[in-house]
């Protein structure tokens, strides 16, 4: 090339590339169709990566982890963190760990035997100590997910909430919570979902909870006798939105503004959650991954803020994107959705 040319171009670029790298990013969230499974990647502003969840087994759940990996310009996975032994939740892990590095594994402890799920387990944690060489970190409730910290910007703290059946302490002298008293007990769920690791996630001002399939009673044990979480911005409903998950005095309590179902067409997404939702003035906007075919068009959110209406799809997902001030953030349904921007909560 001519070396005028040459200058032209190499000054034309500069400005672009030093833009680039001052421009603070924000924290991203991927909501990834697996039908009816959970995979949520968070995406730090320092590019750092926590995957709550892989899908079911096989490949197409783990491709399209694959695929958010990529958009999201990932080289490989930081953390991945497994709720509970359902194999919904980490049976994509034999393939994922084929098609990019995970580096650090979470859980509430690897079992010697599953009594709710007998003939899947062996081969599916078998396949999961292969991924990671038998070494995964067991996490508590309190235990905090170490993140980088921004240089700029807010502070971000990822936080288990719940482990094993157990939960968060409450804070001495920390004032009882009327909603609690409402709580009608289920009978006890001797399943793995209790047992699911809960998180919270805050970056600034925002907050974000993912409590995996946690079931009923042990959400009550979050907000009672004192809430343990506050109120929170975006909440990902318990257990794919099934109602024997979501209890309505925790939903109350926390007050979400913005909720995501990880549905799938025939799988949660259960209408009276949605309508104790529509009930909570605090509520802007109702998010699912698949409209419910079980349920009626009023039963399910607005056609607009669901990304699968067919039960034949092409597993599109919801995209939060968290500004860089946290003081705002927008959800994209899909790969053609407009993204709507919702305020942060004020604290
Ligand atoms: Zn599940």
């Amino acid at each position: 090339m001519h070396r005028r040319w040459f200058l032209v171009l190499a000054l034309a670029l500069l400005p672009v590339t030093a833009r680039a790298a001052d421009t603070p990013r924000g924290l991203d969230i991927y909501f990834i169709d697996t039908e009816g499974g959970a995979a949520t990647l968070i995406v730090t502003p320092t590019g750092e990566s926590v995957l709550i969840d892989c899908g079911n087994p096989g490949g197409r759940d783990a491709e399209r982890i694959h695929k958010a990996c990529t958009a999201a310009g990932l080289k490989a996975i930081d953390h991945l963190c497994i709720t509970h032994w359902h194999s919904d939740h980490y049976g994509g892990v034999a393939r994922l760990s084929q098609l990019i590095d995970i580096k650090n594994y979470y859980d509430h402890g690897v079992p010697e035997k599953l009594d709710d799920d007998p003939k899947g387990f062996q081969l599916l944690i078998g396949a999961y100590k292969t991924a990671n060489g038998g070494k995964s970190t067991t996490l508590k409730p309190g235990d905090e997910l170490k993140l980088k910290q921004p240089e700029k910007g807010p502070a971000l703290k990822l936080l288990c909430v719940s482990s094993g059946g157990d939960v968060i302490a409450d804070k001495p002298g920390a004032p009882e919570n009327p909603v609690a008293k409402e709580h009608k007990p289920m009978p006890e769920d001797k399943s793995d979902n209790a047992r699911s690791l809960g998180f919270l996630l805050s970056y600034g001002d925002w907050r974000f909870v993912d409590l995996g399939d946690l079931t009923w009673n042990i959400e009550y044990k979050l907000i009672a006798p004192s809430d343990k979480l506050g109120l929170v911005d975006v909440f990902l409903s318990s257990h794919h939105g099934l109602n024997i998950s979501n209890n309505p005095v925790l939903l109350q309590t926390i007050k979400p503004r913005v909720t995501v179902f990880n549905n799938g067409a025939k799988k949660g997404g259960h209408p009276s959650i949605i309508a104790t939702l529509r009930r909570i003035p605090d509520t802007q906007a109702i998010y699912q991954v698949h409209r419910n075919l079980t349920a009626g068009a009023q039963e399910n959110t607005d056609p607009e803020f669901i990304a699968n209406p067919d039960e034949k799809c092409q597993g599109e997902g919801i995209k939060l994107a968290v500004a860089p001030d946290a003081k705002s953030y927008s959800l994209t349904v899909g790969s053609t959705g407009k993204p709507k921007t919702y305020e942060t909560r004020k604290r």
